[in-house]
């Protein structure tokens, strides 16, 4: 690979070799991390070359993982629209308040970036029959990619995910069980049945490219705010895989001189009914427990123990953030809230950002003036029946 080092244990630091197959790190079971030769990559003046490049997350080819053009599996994803929010914002007194869009990305999610990736490794590297545990918008994201690669998909997803997501991956041609019980349980599945089927486990950050997708947040946010980053992202976490991604982004950019040593500070937002990330933060633990029985609408962040956990917790304590939960009720009125000011139809995974925003700014852990970004990372037109049944259960 041009520009690609080696593989690098994000706990141990030992190192693997980056053309060959890897799933977690061979000494202490944790995640890879993709390390690239920067020093090289500055030399090239990839920053000046962007304007000439396609609006895709690939225009950034020289920090992403494959080896030549032709092996990226593509369908448009990435470069999303950085919205201002200019009339919520003023309602809560906060001038600079944007949204970065990710559900205009293909399959309607923002799992399309780590998914893109992640398949186009795969097959470079031989794979032929992939396998993920889902909560749904995953799933829907490797069907799709698979179809596009020519390679089997089997995706496993709790029987109460969105109809949407189970939909999404049949219309795209791939198997799809239901599993009774969280992604946890639907991970156990593949774990138990990987090596008999000769499936490749495609868990986020149990192998090393969906992050090197998701990271790409990360470098879009700062070439949209023209290379000076906001005060604070709002990021809803499951896997956490879209924040630690960023957060790596950021310290690659800065090796490249695009960026300072200034970092947005970094807030982890989840649902009151699964909160395992919010729980270790507040007791200033460096890993979560389990989360027991997690229910929330906002599903894709219904995880209940994250394999990156320590990194997330990192993150947030390097960048001075934060964690915090918010309630279902508090959810859905940010949907509508959201929806009726500015007329973007959040996932509920993005709503409880913005609910979430809505208590930092009262208790003035926001200032007035601060730039401030929250993801909508997926579109509120695949929760439909879930919104509908939340709604049932309100009245
Ligand atoms: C997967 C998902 C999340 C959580 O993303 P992580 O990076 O795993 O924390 C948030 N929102 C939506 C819509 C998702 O599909
Ligand atoms: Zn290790």
């Amino acid at each position: 690979m041009p520009f690609v080092d080696f593989l690098e244990c994000s706990r141990c630091q030992q190192t693997f070799d980056s053309q060959e197959l890897y799933s977690l790190c061979s000494e202490c079971h944790s995640p890879l991390l993709v390390r690239y030769d920067l020093e090289l990559i500055k030399q090239k003046d990839l920053k000046g070359k962007l304007y000439t490049r396609k609006p895709d997350m690939w225009r950034y080819f020289e920090v992403l993982p494959v080896n030549h053009q032709d092996d990226i599996v593509t369908l448009g994803e990435g470069y999303t629209p950085l919205l201002p929010l200019n009339c919520l914002g003023q309602s809560r007194e906060i001038k600079n308040l944007y949204v970065k869009d990710e559900s205009l990305n293909p399959t309607g999610s923002f799992k399309a970036r780590g998914l893109s990736a992640a398949v186009s490794m795969a097959r470079c590297l031989g794979v032929q029959k992939l396998a993920i545990p889902t909560a749904g918008n995953a799933g829907g994201a490797l069907a799709a990619y698979g179809a596009k690669a020519g390679l089997a998909v089997f995706v496993f997803m709790p029987d109460d995910a969105p109809k949407a997501n189970v939909l999404e991956v049949r219309m795209t041609g791939a198997s799809c069980e239901l599993v009774s019980g969280t992604i946890a349980d639907a991970a156990k599945i593949v774990a138990e049945r990987k090596e008999s089927e000769g499936w490749f486990d495609v868990s986020t950050l149990k192998e090393p490219y969906r992050i090197e997708g998701k990271k790409t947040m990360g470098y879009e946010l700062a070439e949209q705010f023209c290379w000076e980053l906001p005060d604070v992202v709002v990021y809803p976490t499951g896997g956490g895989t879209g924040l630690i991604g960023m957060w790596k982004a950021f310290a690659e950019m800065e090796k490249l001189g695009w960026i300072g040593a200034m970092r947005p500070r970094m807030v982890a937002v989840q649902s009151e009914n699964c909160a395992p990330i919010v729980s270790a933060f507040e007791q200033k633990k460096n890993s979560a427990e389990e989360w027991e029985a997690p229910s929330t609408f906002a599903s894709g962040i219904r995880v209940p123990k994250a394999i990156g956990d320590f990194l997330i917790l990192d993150a947030l304590r390097e960048s001075s953030g934060l964690a915090l939960s918010v309630s279902e009720e508090e959810i859905y009125q940010s949907i509508c809230e959201v929806g009726a000011s500015e007329g973007v139809f959040l996932a509920p995974e993005g709503a409880a950002c913005w609910a979430a925003i809505k208590k930092m700014r009262m208790q003035g852990w926001i200032g007035a003036d601060e730039k401030v970004v929250f993801f909508n990372t997926g579109s509120g037109l695949k929760y439909v029946d879930s919104i509908q049944s939340f709604e049932k259960v309100m009245q």
